[in-house]
């Protein structure tokens, strides 16, 4: 089991700001979700730690949990015509997955940072344990 090796709660709020969880001053991201390979303020190598499908998942089970199911209990939603009403919700529901999406990768990468996880750890990667 990973330990924590920096501090959790300041590496994982550096990371869903965008920025480096080692110092705070570099930028996370070089595009949408290419994570820079080394901080341009603190040369932390920041490729090394793992996302994979991690912020995906966290971010389907945000929106679904937090929009999706509450927008549910609204009897407009199942009352309306289906060829306005999907364009209406779905439009901003992608939007807002895709403007969360990007945040909850830095916040993962922050968490990975305080936990010292990285690609080279691949005890801990299950997909590779079940081989
Ligand atoms: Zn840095």
């Amino acid at each position: 089991m990973a330990e924590i090796v920096h501090p959790l709660r300041r590496s994982v709020f550096r990371g869903l700001a965008g920025h480096c969880p080692a110092c705070g001053d570099g930028k996370l991201f070089w595009k949408y979700l290419k994570v820079n390979g080394r901080c341009e303020a603190c040369d932390t190598d920041l490729a090394r730690y793992p996302a994979d499908d991690g912020p995906a998942y966290l971010t389907i089970l945000l929106v679904g949990h937090l929009v999706v199911a509450p927008l549910l209990f609204f009897p407009i939603v199942w009352r309306s015509n289906p060829a306005y009403s999907l364009p209406v919700i779905l439009i901003p529901l992608a939007a807002l997955t895709l403007l969360v999406l990007p945040r909850v990768k830095g916040g993962w990468v922050g968490m990975m940072y305080a936990l010292g996880v990285k690609d080279t750890d691949a005890a801990l990667h299950t997909a590779d344990a079940a081989d």
